[in-house]
């Protein structure tokens, strides 16, 4: 039989920053939408446009109750993602990744469908390998303040390998590296959200530490690319795969480059080190160059001035921007 070109997906934290963007990029692709979210960090301001679109639907639910709908695609996004939000209530963090996963992974068994699931390069913890490949098994603290996400989310791979071995079940897994873009929380504490905040409010940058340890920043556009085609992969190819940007760069040198996009006055003011930041973190992406034919096109510049312009538009509109 030939396979239906328009798909029933269903998104997991479909009113997020990621989920959000991609709800959109399939609908754009012609797919019937189902967005579940339980406004945990996402918001309906993110899928506002979307929300009389005939082919999109919302369900607010908890992902760690199970679900009973009839999908042939399944994106797993659901769960907070910046160290706020998921170390805010660490155990239901836990519980959104593991108990989520099983009820995720459940549902593809019963209705046969395929499951995408967003892990993160965080199951490298503070890695002893450089840059990441898909083969390090990741150096990660199991109690720390990080570590329900951390291990959550290792937990959750372990599920989705055994519910391939076990069930057959075609499975995919993103290991997404830091993204930033529009629709990203304007206090959710993430590097990118804080500095252009507080570059446009012209208050200092809080760098933590010495702002020498690295991390490497995707475009949220170039995300949805390679997330969309590691769904379309033959079923036999499962990843783990390393989805990010490859172009590392230090916390001051971000902070630089969003000071001077924003033209903004603010200085540099150094804070405390968070409990257990990793110090370096870049993707090794040649799996996905070659089993997606994909890598990010979108120049930092050109992504800092989109996100910049979201903020500024929403948060400071009195505040000119310097021309390109
Ligand atoms: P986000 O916080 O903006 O979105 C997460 C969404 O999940 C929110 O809308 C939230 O309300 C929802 N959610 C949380 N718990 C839920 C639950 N129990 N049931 C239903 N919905 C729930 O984060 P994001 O940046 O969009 O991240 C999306 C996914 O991508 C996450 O799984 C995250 O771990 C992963 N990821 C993101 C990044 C990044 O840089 N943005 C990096 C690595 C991995
Ligand atoms: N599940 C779900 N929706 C479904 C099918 C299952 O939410 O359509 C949940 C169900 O609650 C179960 C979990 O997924 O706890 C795992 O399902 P599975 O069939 O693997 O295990 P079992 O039901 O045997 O525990
Ligand atoms: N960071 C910073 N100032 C901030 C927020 C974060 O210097 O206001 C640092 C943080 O310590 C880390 C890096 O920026 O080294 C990335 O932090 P983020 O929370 O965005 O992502 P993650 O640590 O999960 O990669």
């Amino acid at each position: 039989m030939k396979e239906r070109d328009s798909k029933r997906v269903l998104v997991t934290g479909g009113a997020g920053f990621l989920g959000s963007h991609l709800c959109a990029r399939l609908l754009q692709a012609g797919h019937d939408v189902l967005c579940v979210d339980n406004f945990y960090t996402g918001s309906k301001a993110n899928i506002a446009r979307l929300l009389g679109h005939p082919r999109f639907e919302l369900l607010r639910h908890d992902i760690t109750f199970p679900l009973y709908v009839e999908v042939d695609e399944i994106y797993n996004l659901a769960c907070p993602a910046s160290p706020v939000h998921y170390q805010y209530d660490p155990v239901q963090t836990t519980k959104t990744c593991v108990h989520g996963a099983i009820n995720m992974l459940g549902l593809a068994k019963r209705v046969k469908a395929r499951i995408l699931q967003a892990s993160t390069s965080e199951v490298y913890g503070d890695p002893t390998e450089h840059p990441q490949r898909e083969t390090h098994w990741g150096h990660v603290n199991p109690v720390g303040l990080r570590s329900c996400y951390d291990e959550g989310k290792r937990c959750a791979e372990t599920l989705f390998f055994d519910y391939r071995r076990q069930y057959g079940l075609p499975i995919k897994v993103a290991r997404i590296f830091n993204t930033y873009g529009p629709h990203m929380h304007p206090d959710d504490g993430r590097v990118v959200s804080n500095f252009i905040m507080q570059a446009l409010a012209d208050a200092p940058l809080t760098v933590y530490g010495d702002g020498l340890q690295t991390r490497a920043f995707c475009y949220v556009d170039d995300m949805m690319e390679g997330l969309i085609r590691l769904m379309q992969t033959p079923p036999d190819f499962a990843g783990p795969l390393n989805l990010g940007n490859p172009q590392e760069l230090t916390m001051l040198e971000i902070a630089q480059r969003i000071v001077a996009l924003s033209g903004s006055r603010s200085a540099i003011e150094h804070r405390p080190s968070p409990s257990d930041d990793p110090a370096r973190r870049c993707p090794d992406i040649s799996l996905a160059q070659e089993h997606l034919g994909w890598r990010p096109t979108t120049a930092l510049d050109t992504g800092l001035r989109r996100t910049i312009a979201y903020f500024q538009e929403r948060h400071f509109p009195d505040r000119a921007l310097p021309a390109d």
